[in-house]
């Protein structure tokens, strides 16, 4: 076997997932480099196993062991790479802390990810799900990124059009880009800053502060305190974030349940579909707060579902699947899960 592949057989990773679900790895690597990932490839052995690519864990909810050779994206790195039409290019290593990476832009006076400061996970996973909050999505700052085809063997880079990126999704979560390790992403942040407060809690929070012209430093200290008030910090209460998506709906299928709902909350999107608000659709049935077993919904927000102490993967997926059952015999809409199932 290579030198540099440290393989640790038999690793806990109950402190690598932010739901805290104690499983074990069948195999471990701490992956920093690229040659390593080609040096895992060329050896017969570990390229025969299954494969478990690992970020923060942060959107993963882990069912059972893993019968995998678990590869930890730590890949480092962070630079400016030059300019581009009126945007500063800053590049950065897959296993980067997402929100480490949010504050060194911040750091260089780039502004452009503040609205998606603390979002848990690695700077390589976020392109995943496009990730987004408070009315910014990767997307938006999105410039390329260069991916390890464990096919090939080569690297590739994809620019957005390659990447698919839609409402928490992208290729990379579908079979045609299930073989592509993020290596490194490249976002085009613009020269001529401007900020977006166009999510009405955000604005809300920025005029309270009394900031007439707030910088966007202001607005991610604004958005990070938002989101400790909202959200269960992982490291206290395991959680992986948003369980299920908004469900995107007809206009038709929207006036439906309006009619026999009127306090549904849904908001129009521009191209003419509707995005139902999960959380309140859980709430609605009932489910704030409540438990199955060890798992749980979040008292403060229906959306997120939590460990309240030695939950297993079973049961976060029972929780899950009988609020969605709930949730389709009361408004016959289907709820996606966020998190991917392991
Ligand atoms: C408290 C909390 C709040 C959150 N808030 C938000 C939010 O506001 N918005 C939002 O969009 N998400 C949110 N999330 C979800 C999560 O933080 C993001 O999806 C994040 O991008 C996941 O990163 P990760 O490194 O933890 O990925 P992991 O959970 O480790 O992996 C997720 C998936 O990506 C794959 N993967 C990971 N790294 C790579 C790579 N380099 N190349 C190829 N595949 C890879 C994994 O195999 C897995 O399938 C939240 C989660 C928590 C716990």
């Amino acid at each position: 076997m290579h030198p540099d592949l440290a393989i640790v057989p038999d690793f806990p990773l109950q402190s690598l997932n932010t739901f805290g679900i104690a499983a074990r790895a069948r195999a471990y690597l701490r992956l920093t480099s690229v040659v390593q990932l080609g040096a895992v490839m060329a050896d017969p052995v570990l390229a025969a196993m299954p494969r478990l690519l690992l970020g923060g864990g942060s959107n993963i909810v882990l069912t059972g062991d893993v019968d995998a050779l678990v590869l930890h994206m730590a890949i480092e790195g962070r630079a400016l790479a030059g300019t581009e039409n009126g945007h500063t290019l800053v590049r950065c290593g897959g296993g980067e802390n997402w929100h480490g990476f949010v504050q060194w832009t911040l750091a260089q006076g780039l502004g452009g990810l503040e609205n998606m400061a603390l979002i848990p996970g690695t700077v390589g996973a976020a392109p995943i799900q496009n990730i987004g909050a408070y009315g910014t999505e990767l997307k938006d700052v999105f410039h390329s990124l260069r991916a390890y085809d464990v096919a090939s063997g080569a690297l590739r880079t994809m620019l957005a059009a390659d990447c698919h990126f839609g409402y928490r999704d992208s290729i990379f979560k579908h079979a045609e880009g299930a073989g592509l390790v993020i290596v490194e992403v490249t976002f085009a942040l613009p020269q001529a800053w401007q900020p977006n407060l166009r999510y009405a809690e955000l604005g809300l929070a920025v005029q309270e502060a009394g900031l007439a012209a707030p910088t966007a430093q202001q607005i991610s200290d604004i958005v990070v305190a938002i989101r400790r008030r909202k959200l269960p910090d992982p490291a206290v209460v395991g959680n992986a974030g948003s369980f299920f998506k908004n469900p995107v709906v007809t206009q038709a299928q929207c006036a439906q349940l309006l009619a026999a709902f009127p306090a549904l909350v849904h908001h129009a999107q521009p191209d003419g579909s509707e995005k139902l608000a999960a959380g309140w659709l859980i709430d609605q049935c009932g489910w704030k707060g409540r438990t199955m077993g060890a798992a749980g919904v979040y008292p403060k927000q229906a959306l997120v579902l939590v460990n309240n102490g030695g939950a297993s993967g079973a049961e976060v997926v029972a929780l899950a699947r009988a609020i969605q059952a709930d949730v389709a015999a009361r408004y016959g809409v289907k709820l996606e899960t966020e998190p991917v199932f392991i």
